[in-house]
């Protein structure tokens, strides 16, 4: 899948469309998902143009990858969910119900997430 650069997120980083910022270095932003699904529900994502985890693993450097796992523990610290436990979840493509095309990693936490996925029987 090639990149949109027109993407929620590009747009986003590039200041056209505002988000509620909690965290940010040269590599690295963080802010609060705009529909949470649990009291803290953050999204860390890379400020290069990578669609996915597939395209991150891949392409980015060393620099922009330990960046970004950085920044997760340090976001997720912040948020206060350290102790309790969270869930780190990035969803990647289609069967992944991938909705917006520019990796981005999911953080939730403040409540009992349940199991990881729904059952299907
Ligand atoms: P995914 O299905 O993993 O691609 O999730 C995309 C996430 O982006 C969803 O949880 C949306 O609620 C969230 N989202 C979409 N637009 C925005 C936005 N402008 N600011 C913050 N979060 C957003």
């Amino acid at each position: 899948m090639a990149y949109d650069p027109n993407n929620i997120f590009a747009r986003i980083l590039r200041g056209e469309i505002p988000c509620n910022t909690v965290y940010e270095d040269a590599h690295t932003l963080a802010f609060h998902d705009i529909h949470p699904q649990a009291p803290v529900h953050i999204l860390v994502i890379p400020k290069g143009a990578y669609v996915s985890v597939n395209d991150f693993a891949a392409n980015a450097s060393d620099t922009e990858i330990a960046a970004l796992v950085r920044a997760i523990g340090k976001v997720a610290a912040a948020a206060g969910v350290a102790e309790d436990g969270w869930r780190l979840l990035s969803n990647v493509g289609t069967n992944g119900h991938q909705e917006v095309p520019h990796l981005h990693f999911h953080i939730f936490g403040g409540r009992q997430l349940g199991g990881m996925l729904p059952r299907r029987d």
